[in-house]
């Protein structure tokens, strides 16, 4: 018999993105400040759950940080799981998404996990924020640090050398100079 896993597991991501899109969709409506969503970077290699949970706690520890540093207070914070794995939805008492979409994109390319996280900034109207709309450079490439939309015309790399670089930011931001101010 062919097998046909690849397709199964393709759908069910797809089911994964559903479900996740309308968890985002419930809490859009009842949006009164702009959300900031949480959830492991797309990439063609997807890793071991501990792996997405220690992001995931690194971002949310981030967030929290940033938003009190700033005068700012956390005012819901819900994580929930899907086979996506864990995502987060935060909401905080500043109101200028532009201003929340900078620090997300502050924290995507100078925490030491950043390049591995996907900090998305939704308005109150339930528009998601772009890198563009901020005047803000694309996102690198992971492995090549290239601009993200050259390198995927280009050859994609290797699941080998995302691992690689995935092992690399882990192991760095455990050993190497976490906590260093920018
Ligand atoms: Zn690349």
């Amino acid at each position: 018999m062919k097998s046909n896993s690849g397709n199964n597991a393709q759908a069910a991501q797809l089911a994964d993105r559903l479900e996740q899109a309308k968890i985002y969709q419930h809490w859009r409506k009842m949006l009164t400040s702009p959300m900031i969503t949480v959830g492991w970077r797309k990439m063609p290699y997807s890793p071991h759950t501990e792996t997405r949970l220690l992001v995931m706690n690194a971002a949310l520890e981030e967030i929290n940080r940033v938003t009190e540093i700033n005068g700012f207070a956390i005012r819901m914070q819900k994580v929930f799981w899907t086979g996506l794995g864990p995502n987060a939805l935060i909401t905080t008492s500043c109101f200028s998404a532009t201003k929340l979409k900078k620090w997300a994109i502050d924290i995507e390319d100078h925490h030491p996990l950043g390049a591995l996280m996907d900090l998305n900034i939704i308005d109150t109207n339930g528009m998601s924020i772009s890198r563009r709309d901020t005047h803000i450079q694309p996102r690198t490439c992971l492995v090549c640090h290239q601009d993200v939309y050259t390198c995927q015309r280009g050859k994609p790399h290797s699941l080998q050398a995302y691992l690689a670089e995935i092992n690399e930011l882990i192991l760095r931001e455990r050993f190497g100079q976490y906590g260093v101010e920018k």
